[in-house]
């Protein structure tokens, strides 16, 4: 075989660490007189045109939107995703599960071996039900959780819930969160940001409570921040401190919990084709040009983020604690 398509086990999983494998049809080799696997290469693939460009259609979704009625529906790893074992046997809750970020997760997630309960809004069932039989198809445990993170009664019982059907729990991805655009201050009311601080930040407080009892040496917190949390748009006033916030407790919770084994860190995601955008979350001019003033001159699709949630709770990511991890196209993190 040409050597040039062979590469080493190390040098395949340099390039998944790259992000750049995830889609590839990778196959293993084992040679058993020397034990050693050997790949064929995944190929290169562009960053640049890898996914669609801008300019996008005009589409208006009410929120929570659905993954499944935008126009083009985002990559989640539906298809490419593979995983090779690194959670086997691990227990994960994912908030926001059923779309966007949430989704690659959970898809990533079960196709590594672990078994995924994913919380979503009853009005997102479609999407949901998409998870729960990718979830399904990968030989994992699914488990639906629906209900309102507004509310702290439900942060707990999805907690409990997910534990008492997973058996367990040793992976919490506090993902979901509330955006809507506003040109002015004077357009948010009390209300409106009332509900965003309710999702993005109480939530994660309440379910990261009721969530620790059960976390034993080992386990991962990981959250969903934003390039937002260091470049704030000025029409996302209050969305754009909660990721700040976010980023901030990631770093405290991570120094309070190593003493526990507990790690705790963040994902910090730029521009991202994900229903969120289409359903208030940015202004009808900002979606036709999304992500068009990156230097990839495009949006990122959540299948390639999947990697970095992977890597945040898998074993092998021990020394990570504390870290924001970022992916947003070339600008805008520190
Ligand atoms: P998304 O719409 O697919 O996911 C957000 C999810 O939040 C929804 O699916 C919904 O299930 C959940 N949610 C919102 N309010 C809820 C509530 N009250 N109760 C229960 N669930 C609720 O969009 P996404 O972009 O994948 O968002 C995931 C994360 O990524 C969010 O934290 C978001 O802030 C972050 N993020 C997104 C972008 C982007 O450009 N899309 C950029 C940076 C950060
Ligand atoms: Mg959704």
């Amino acid at each position: 075989m040409d050597n040039e398509k062979l590469c080493s086990r190390r040098q395949a999983l340099g390039s998944i660490g790259a992000g750049l494998a995830a889609l590839a049809v990778t196959q293993a080799f084992a040679a058993p007189e020397t034990g050693k696997e050997t790949f064929v290469s995944a190929g290169l693939e562009d960053p640049r045109n890898k996914y669609p460009k801008p300019p996008f259609k005009e589409q208006l979704q009410p929120w929570p939107g659905l993954a499944g009625k935008m126009d083009p529906v985002p990559d989640h790893g539906e298809k490419s995703y593979k995983g090779s074992g690194r959670l086997a046997g691990r227990k994960a809750l994912i908030t926001g599960g059923d779309s966007g970020m949430g989704r690659a997760a959970a898809i990533a997630y079960a196709r590594e071996g672990a078994d995924v309960a994913i919380n979503y809004l009853p009005a997102e069932e479609p999407d949901a039900q998409e998870v729960v039989a990718l979830i399904k198809a990968a030989g994992r445990k699914a488990v639906a959780i629906p209900g309102d993170l507004r509310e702290e009664a439900f942060c707990k019982k999805l907690v409990e819930e997910a534990v008492r059907q997973l058996g367990g729990l040793d992976i919490l991805v506090n993902n979901a969160a509330r955006q809507q655009t506003k040109a002015s201050i004077m357009d948010i009311s009390s209300e409106e940001f009332d509900a965003t601080m309710k999702t993005n930040i109480y939530a994660p407080f309440w379910t990261i409570k009721a969530a620790l009892p059960h976390l034993k040496p080992g386990s991962s917190i990981i959250a969903t921040s934003s390039v937002q949390a260091y470049a704030p748009s000025g029409e996302l006033y209050d969305y754009a401190q909660t990721k700040a916030a976010t980023t901030n407790y990631v770093k405290s919770l991570a120094e309070q919990l190593a003493p526990k084994g507990i790690r705790v860190n963040g994902v910090a995601p730029g521009p991202i084709w994900t229903p969120l955008q289409v359903s208030g979350g940015a202004t009808m001019e900002k979606l036709k040009k999304f992500g068009g003033d990156t230097p990839l001159e495009r949006p990122g699709q959540p299948a390639e983020l999947a990697g970095i949630y992977v890597q945040l709770a898998a074993n092998d990511g021990s020394y990570a604690t504390g870290q924001i991890y970022g992916a947003s196209g070339g600008h805008g993190q520190p």
